[in-house]
């Protein structure tokens, strides 16, 4: 047993040394040692880059870019660098707590190895003391065995000692138990700190790689930095270059201006000079201009109020010769009248149209002379007739060339005339057609108001002229408004109450008119009303007077004189006669009224060519209501319309008798009475007499009205011209 026990004691002794060399506790300090030593260089690379780090702040703070983009990116940077060294920081203390496990886990140890010194220096005293005593009991046990009895003995103290070394021995190998028991412990205890050194050694192996990486990751950032910076400061230096270059050619321009100014300033100098001379007189006349500006207005005003003055009165003698040749003007004007007779006849005939028919009853019996536009011949029953007029229109004759000879009559409607124009004939003769023409080819009626719309433009700037115009009608004797409200209404002729002499007829609506086209609208209307008024137009219009009257009222600005002319246009009715066994009835009152009309006109114009000092103008309606317009200084025309049909010769003879004898009134007053003889007006007409006298009420004073001519009495000169006509063929 003690053998065997030797034995294990030196196998523990071996195991001990070979744990020792095995845990190396010199290994795990030089370990540590380098663990220690490579921290410091870390720490020592650390302290570096912060210098550096803080040498690169103070740069990019003095960097001239602040609004750099660069600057972000560095931020950036910052930021980045800022994390490591904080994640460096954090692996520095961890490096440090771990230095401090291994400095516990080495004490730990040395602890250890001393207890284990301790319980090994034991272990030997015992065995030292056990060997002792084996061999005290050996000598004993050989000492007994020469002495049996002794030996007996002995053997028997020996037995009982042996129980004793028996349990001493047990003793010492439950010593030794629980002694292997530490070591295992211990063994455990190493292999763990075994475990933790290499788990530390695995920490910081990634640590170091972390620490590699962040500087890795530092170094670039710092290049990158680097970079940036050189890019900066070249971009830096370019901007310089360039800055100074630009400066350069600006600094060479400035010097060149500044070269021309100082040329400029030297010519300037003297222009300098002459200005403020010129200033300094500049302000000596406007010193002097308010006196001076007072002497011309003072002359001036003077020289204007004179030149005023002589103007004023250069007008005034202006004026006073402008009324007197107006008033020679009218002299004359009416001098030239009264010789050539305020009232004309025209004769115009019409061509022969369809309604002629065909055959010798259609052929023209009007000739005219080649050489005289006043003379006309007729055939009558074989025999030609001859007649002079003022004018005679062929019937090859235009509107517009009838209308040239009616035209100075129409402009004396201006000056304050009153105008007469009558149409006259047998139905179908071309009254309507002379006085109102068609729509493409108008007659008189309303070229006159275009011409008199025309003359009053042309007078706008000194005069203002109105022009009205009415429409009437005159059948049976009865006047009826053609543009009223009520035509059926038949209206009165009265004296204007004003004293002044004047006839007016109350409830004849007048139309102001100012274009043409308003004229249009109000021959349209009185068409209209005419034809709504009656069943047979044509058959009605040939047995009523259709008046047209104008009125045209004009004040002149400058010396406010003013004038009033009317202009009548008067489509008459029918002048043929109308058969004694034909007529009856109303057809034979139609008839006389129209005869009395029509004679009433022809007695009027009679007096008045031959300046009778009585005019029966109240004879009839027609007369009546032109008093004003065939007295006095007013002028009348007679246009004689007359058919060329052969079948038609009959009325046409008539109708130029008609026209000759108004025309060759001889003036004067026994021709006016040998002409009294020769007017036997609508004498053919199968008319009881009294119907063709001054009617009963007539204003005509007794004695002073005209008796019925005899029918020998033809005036001199007429007859004379006849028999001229007559012989010359
Ligand atoms: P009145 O009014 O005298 O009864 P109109 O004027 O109605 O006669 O004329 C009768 C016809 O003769 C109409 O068809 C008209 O067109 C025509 N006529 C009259 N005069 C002329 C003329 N100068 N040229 C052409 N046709 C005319
Ligand atoms: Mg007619």
């Amino acid at each position: 047993q003690v053998e065997t026990l030797k034995e294990k004691l030196l196998e523990q002794a071996q195991e001990i040394s070979r744990l020792r060399s095995e845990l190396g506790g010199t290994d795990a300090e030089k370990h540590r040692d380098l663990l220690a030593a490579e921290n410091e260089r870390l720490r020592q690379e650390m302290k570096a880059c912060e210098g550096e780090l803080r040498e690169l702040r103070r740069q990019q703070q003095q960097a001239p870019c602040r609004d750099c983009p660069h600057l972000q990116e560095n931020a950036g940077l910052q930021e980045q660098l800022s994390q490591l060294q904080r994640e460096a920081e954090e692996t520095r203390a961890k490096l440090v707590e771990l230095d401090l496990e291994v400095q516990q886990k080495t004490n730990r140890l040395a602890e250890v190895e001393l207890r284990l010194k301790d319980s090994l220096a034991e272990r030997a005293e015992e065995e030292e003391r056990l060997s002792r005593r084996l061999r005290d009991s050996q000598e004993t046990i050989a000492s007994l065995k020469s002495q049996p009895q002794q030996i007996k003995y002995i053997i028997k103290t020996v037995e009982v000692e042996s129980t004793k070394a028996k349990q001493a021995l047990c003793e010492t190998q439950s010593r030794n138990q629980y002694l292997q028991e530490q070591v295992g412990m211990q063994k455990q205890v190493l292999k763990e700190m075994e475990q933790q050194l290499q788990n530390s050694q695995k920490t910081e192996a990634q640590l170091r790689a972390q620490i590699v990486m962040y500087e890795a990751e530092l170094e670039r950032a710092h290049g990158q930095m680097l970079e940036e910076m050189q890019a900066m400061e070249e971009e830096k230096n370019r901007a310089i270059e360039e800055a100074f270059s630009r400066a350069q050619v600006e600094m060479k321009a400035v010097h060149e201006n500044l070269a021309g100014v100082r040329t400029n300033l030297l010519t300037l100098q003297p222009a300098l000079r002459t200005l403020t001379h010129d200033y300094n007189s500049l302000k000596r006349q406007v010193r002097d201009f308010p006196l001076l500006l007072q002497e011309t207005l003072r002359s001036d005003r003077a020289e204007i109020s004179q030149a005023i003055e002589e103007v004023h009165s250069t007008n005034r003698e202006l004026l006073r010769k402008y009324r007197r040749e107006l008033q020679l003007r009218k002299k004359c004007h009416n001098e030239l009248v009264r010789l050539k007779g305020n009232i004309r006849v025209f004769g115009r005939v019409r061509p022969i149209t369809k309604e002629d028919g065909e055959g010798p009853e259609a052929a023209s019996a009007v000739t005219f002379d080649a050489d005289d536009d006043a003379v006309l011949h007729l055939l009558h029953k074989g025999k030609q007739v001859s007649f002079e007029l003022d004018k005679v229109f062929p019937p090859q004759a235009s509107q517009e060339e009838v209308f040239q000879e009616v035209q100075a009559l129409v402009t004396s409607c201006i000056d304050g005339y009153n105008v007469c124009i009558f149409a006259y004939g047998q139905t179908g003769a071309g009254k309507t057609y002379t006085m109102e023409g068609t729509a493409a080819n108008p007659g008189i009626n309303q070229r006159a108001l275009q011409l008199l719309f025309s003359e009053v433009r042309g007078k706008a700037a000194d005069w203002d002229y109105a022009i009205t115009v009415s429409a009437a009608e005159i059948y049976n004797e009865a006047l009826r408004d053609l543009l009223g409200k009520e035509p059926q209404e038949k209206l009165e002729i009265k004296l204007c109450p004003d004293g002044s002499g004047q006839l007016y007829v109350p409830g004849l609506t007048e139309f102001r008119v100012q274009s043409v086209e308003d004229i249009n609208k109000v021959f349209e209307f009185g068409h209209v009303k005419r034809v709504t008024e009656c069943t047979n137009l044509n058959e009605h219009s040939s047995r009523s007077h259709a008046l047209l009257i104008v009125t045209v009222r004009g004040l002149d600005r400058s010396t406010g004189l003013r004038t009033t002319g009317k202009l009548n246009l008067v489509d008459l009715a029918g002048s043929e006669r109308v058969g004694r066994s034909g007529a009856e009835g109303s057809r034979l009152r139609e008839a006389q009224h129209i005869n009395k009309s029509l004679s009433a006109l022809g007695d009027v114009i009679y007096a008045l060519r031959s300046r009778q000092g009585h005019v029966p103008f109240r004879n009839s309606k027609l007369t009546y209501l032109l008093q004003d317009s065939l007295s006095g200084d007013s002028k009348t025309l007679m246009m004689v319309q007359v058919s060329p049909a052969e079948k038609n010769t009959s009325e046409t003879l008539c109708s130029l008798k008609f026209a000759e004898r108004v025309r060759s009134v001889e003036l004067g007053p026994v021709s006016r009475k040998a002409e009294l003889g020769s007017w036997p007006s609508q004498e053919h007409l199968e008319v009881p007499k009294r119907l063709l006298g001054d009617s009963p009420g007539s204003a005509a004073p007794p004695g002073r009205g005209h008796a019925s001519p005899s029918p020998g009495q033809l005036s001199s000169r007429s007859a004379s011209i006849r028999r001229k006509l007559h012989t010359s063929g």
